[in-house]
């Protein structure tokens, strides 16, 4: 029987969203093996991994240790390969977040097996069936995986979690052996954002603006229409490069890539860099002034217009909507 392992990611004990869609990713997997969905949840004393058999866990491996709060990524890999190299694992899925950027290729390193990065759909069609996008996401690479195991890190959105209700049965592991070893390189603090902020990257909705808000100070309409649509705030690589915005919130192929179900685009010219960053956005919206502007060809929905006009009508129109 061939299983699959999903690596899922807290914060301060608290599971991120992004782990349902690992585990959904990985529990469709599972049934096309016909295995099982393991989980693994590494944190500090009190992380819990209950809950998970709504999310097609059969299984929930659990390694908790206070000196584990902080991503350690060596420690952290070393625990998810010993987890691997303990069970009939066919694939090891993690969210491409900025610590599954981190851990999947230390982990594959170890396991001496393939990496598949930044993949935007996973699926068992007599084999394990990954796309992702390549040449800045100008086109889309499909790959059947022959090794067992590999490591497949997914796109935060690009999977919808699904209820899918199996045991969930948690088995605390040991994580002192990790949390006391020496470490090559310590995560020492992380820093949070001034004001705690949507993360652009996880973000169900994004509301970007670039250089044609002429003005750092202009970023505050696209800020409230992102307050009213409960959004994340984006931006182009233009307006962070000129100090406008902090590079957290930079979509693109130097930036974040982003799926979000809705993508506003407010005077943001839709160069080949930013458009990278966007491609499995799934509803584009576009605010420029000009109507030949590259962004008008992914959009969905465009209006050509002054967004110093446009956006706080649509702000406007949009509090109204949800009051109403
Ligand atoms: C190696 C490399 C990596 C890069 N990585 C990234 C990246 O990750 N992300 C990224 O975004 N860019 C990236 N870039 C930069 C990219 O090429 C563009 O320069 C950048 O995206 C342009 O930003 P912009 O659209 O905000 O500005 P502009 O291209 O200047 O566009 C401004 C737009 O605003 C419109 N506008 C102006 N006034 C108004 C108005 N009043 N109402 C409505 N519309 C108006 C204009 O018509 C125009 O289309 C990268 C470039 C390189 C070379």
């Amino acid at each position: 029987m061939a299983n699959v392992l999903a690596v899922l990611e807290q914060r301060g004990g608290a599971l991120k969203s992004v782990s349902h869609e690992a585990l959904t990713a990985a529990r469709s997997i599972a049934d096309g093996l016909g295995g099982e969905a393991h989980a693994l949840v590494v944190g500090p004393a009190g992380t819990s991994g209950g809950g998970l058999g709504e999310y097609g866990a059969d299984k929930v491996y659990l390694a908790t240790d206070d000196a584990l709060k902080l991503y350690q990524g060596d420690q952290y890999a070393q625990l998810a390969a010993d987890r691997v190299n303990g069970g009939d694992y066919e694939a090891v899925i993690l969210p491409a977040t900025a610590l599954g950027k981190d851990l999947g290729p230390r982990l594959a390193a170890k396991l001496g097996c393939p990496l598949v990065a930044d993949a935007i759909s996973v699926a068992y069609e007599g084999g394990i069936v990954v796309s992702r996008p390549v040449y800045a996401g100008k086109a889309i690479y499909t790959l059947k995986i022959t090794a067992a195991p590999s490591v497949i890190c997914i796109r935060p959105s690009a999977v919808t979690p699904a209820p899918a209700t199996r045991d969930g049965t948690v088995e605390e592991i040991a994580a002192s052996s990790q949390a006391g070893k020496a470490k090559p390189a310590t995560t020492v603090e992380v820093k949070q954002p001034e004001r705690a902020a949507v993360d652009v990257a996880e973000a169900s909705v994004v509301v970007s603006g670039g250089r044609g808000l002429k003005e750092a100070e202009n970023f505050k309409l696209i800020e409230e229409l992102a307050e009213a649509m409960g959004a994340a705030v984006g931006a182009s690589r233009a307006v962070v490069d000129a100090g406008w915005r902090p590079h957290a919130e930079q979509v693109g192929q130097t930036g974040k890539t982003v799926s979000p179900n809705l993508y506003f685009a407010i005077g943001i010219s839709g160069a080949i860099q930013h458009l990278a960053g966007i491609r499995t956005a799934k509803v584009i919206v576009a605010i420029n002034r000009d109507r030949d502007a590259p962004i008008f060809k992914v959009a969905d929905y465009g209006i050509v217009g002054d967004l110093f006009e446009v956006t706080p009508k649509l702000t406007e129109e949009v509090k109204k909507m949800l009051e109403g």
